[in-house]
C-alpha cells in the first residue's frame, strides 16, 4: 500500500470543514485545537528538553504540553488531565494490544483520570487481569458484552418506550415519521436488517472516530485525508460533482476519472476497507461492509448509537419543534440514554467490535487534555491565553460551542477554582504563563461562565 508523501500535518486545513459538518452545531466533533499532528510537532521540535523555564508559555501545543509534567484538573469536571502524547506513546509502543497483566500494570496510574464507565470498565479489566493475565483487551470486551447486552438493551428500550409516549404530542405528520424513525432505532437496538440510506457524513465522522487508535501516524494521517472530505455537505447528494479541490485530496489520480459523490464515497470505501483489513481492524471492515451495502440498497444491521440517534432527533425529527418544552422534554428524556462515559455497558456494547489498541485508547481518550475557549470561537472568542483554560477532550466536545454558563449548570461551581489553583501554583513556582494572562482568564471566566475564581495567590 503506498502511503509516501503524506503530510502529517494535513489535519490542519480541516477545520473550514467540520463548521459545516452537522455533527459541529451538535458539538459532537468539535475541533478542540488539539489534535496529534501538532503534538508530534511539539514533541519533535520545540520540547525535546521540556518546556523552557521562566518564559511564559504562548501556543495551544505549550499550554497542553504543561500537563505532561504537572498535575492539573479539568476545568469542569475536576478531573486530572491526561497529556496527549502520553496515551500516544501507550498506543505506539503497544500497551494496549498486549496481555491484560501488562496493561493494567502499565494503565493502573492513569485509572484515575478515567471517567465513570471507562474506570468501572478498567476495574473489571483488573479483575480478569488477576484470573486470566493473558488474555487481550477485546476477549474481555465481549465476554463482558455477553454478560451486559441484555440489561443495557432493558434500560434503552424504557427510554424509548417514554419517548414514543411524549410523541403522541407531536403534530400529526410529525408523528408519523417519528414513529417511523423510532421503528428502525428499535431494529438497531434489537439488531435486525432494515434498509438504510448510505450517509458519507456519518463515514467521515465514524472514521474520523476510528481513526486516532490506530498505532501509525502516517496511515492515521492518510485515512484522515481521503475520508474528510466525505463530511462536506456536497456528498450529501450521491450524484454530486465534486469539485476538484476535495476531489484531489482523495486521490489525484481518481480526479482525473470520477465526477461524482457515489464514485468517490465507493473508492473511499474500498480503500479504506483495505487498510482496515490489512490491520485486522473489524470495527472499521464492518463500517465498510455496511456502507457497501447501503449504497447497493440493501438490508443491512447496524448498531445502535448515541450520537447517531441524537443526531437525527435534534436534527431531523425535531427540528421543526426546537425551543419548544415538548422539545426539551423529549430531549432530556433522550439524554438519559447511557453512553459509554456514564455508562460500562454501554461502552462495551459500542467496542464489542473494536480491538484491543481501540478499546486501549478509548478508556483514556476522554480524558486529555484540551485548549478549551471560555468564549467559543463560533462566537467571536479570541485565541489568546485570556480565552484558554484547559479542560478534558470528553467535556470540550460535549460543552461544543454552548455559552459556557449553561455549560457550567452542569457542574460544581468550584470546580474551576481547583483548575486556577493549579495554574497559578505553576505560575508562581516556575514563571510558565503570565500574571496577565491568569488576571485575563479569570475575568474571561467571569464574564462568559458567570463564575468568579479567586487569583490572589498569585505572586
Ligand atoms: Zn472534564
Amino acid at each position: 500500500m503506498r502511503v509516501s508523501g503524506v503530510n502529517i500535518f494535513s489535519y490542519d486545513n480541516k477545520s473550514a470543514n467540520r463548521q459545516r459538518n452537522g455533527y459541529a452545531d451538535l458539538g459532537l466533533l468539535r475541533i478542540s485545537s488539539a489534535t496529534m499532528p501538532e503534538d508530534t510537532f511539539v514533541k519533535t521540535l520545540s520540547f525535546k528538553a521540556g518546556l523552557p523555564s521562566g518564559i511564559p508559555i504562548k501556543t495551544h501545543g505549550q499550554y497542553r504540553y504543561l500537563t505532561k509534567e504537572h498535575d492539573i484538573h479539568c476545568f469542569y469536571c475536576k478531573r486530572l488531565l491526561l497529556y496527549a502524547g502520553t496515551l500516544q506513546d501507550m498506543l505506539d509502543s503497544g500497551v494496549f494490544s498486549g496481555p491484560i497483566k501488562d496493561f493494567v500494570e502499565k494503565v493502573k496510574p492513569y485509572r484515575k483520570v478515567m471517567k465513570k464507565g471507562q474506570g468501572d470498565v478498567f476495574d473489571q479489566i483488573e479483575k480478569y487481569a488477576k484470573k486470566s493475565p493473558q488474555t487481550h483487551l477485546s476477549e474481555i470486551v465481549q465476554f463482558l458484552y455477553q454478560n451486559s447486552i441484555k440489561r443495557l438493551v432493558r434500560t434503552q428500550a424504557k427510554i424509548f418506550k417514554k419517548l414514543m409516549d411524549e410523541s403522541a404530542s407531536l403534530p400529526p405528520d410529525r408523528e408519523q415519521s417519528f414513529r417511523k424513525f423510532m421503528k428502525n432505532q428499535h431494529k438497531r437496538l434489537y439488531e435486525k436488517a432494515y434498509k438504510e440510506d448510505f450517509n458519507p457524513e456519518k463515514f467521515a465522522y465514524k472514521m474520523s472516530k476510528m481513526i486516532p487508535s490506530i498505532p501509525n501516524a502516517e496511515l492515521r494521517a492518510y485515512l484522515s485525508r481521503i475520508t474528510e472530505p466525505m463530511s462536506d455537505p456536497i456528498f450529501a447528494n450521491k450524484d454530486s460533482v465534486i469539485p476538484s479541490e476535495l476531489a484531489n485530496r482523495i486521490s489525484k489520480s481518481k480526479a482525473a476519472k470520477f465526477r461524482t459523490a457515489n464514485e468517490f464515497s465507493e473508492y473511499v470505501i474500498y480503500r479504506v476497507q483495505k487498510i482496515g483489513e490489512r490491520l485486522d481492524r473489524q470495527d472499521i471492515v464492518r463500517l465498510c461492509e455496511i456502507s457497501k451495502r447501503m449504497i447497493e440498497g440493501k438490508n443491512v444491521i447496524i448498531q445502535f448509537s448515541n450520537k447517531d440517534f441524537m443526531h437525527d432527533l435534534v436534527k431531523k425529527e425535531l427540528a421543526s419543534i426546537k425551543g419548544t418544552p415538548l422539545y426539551y422534554r423529549m430531549v432530556y428524556l433522550a439524554n438519559k440514554l447511557p453512553n459509554s462515559s456514564s455508562s460500562m455497558r454501554s461502552f462495551v456494547a459500542k467496542h464489542r467490535y473494536s480491538n484491543s489498541d481501540t478499546i486501549g485508547y478509548k478508556l483514556l481518550e476522554p480524558s486529555i487534555a484540551t485548549v478549551e475557549h471560555v468564549k467559543a470561537r463560533a462566537n467571536g472568542g479570541v485565541d489568546d491565553l485570556t480565552n484558554c483554560v484547559l479542560a478534558c477532550k470528553a467535556d470540550n466536545n460535549e460543552r461544543g460551542s454552548m455559552p459556557q454558563y449553561l455549560y457550567m449548570d452542569k457542574w460544581n461551581k468550584r470546580n474551576p477554582q481547583v483548575f486556577f489553583n493549579d495554574i497559578i501554583n505553576i505560575a508562581n513556582k516556575e514563571h510558565l504563563i503570565s500574571i496577565s494572562d491568569i488576571k485575563g482568564m479569570s475575568q474571561t471566566v467571569l464574564d462568559e461562565g458567570h463564575v468568579k475564581v479567586d487569583t490572589s495567590k498569585l505572586k
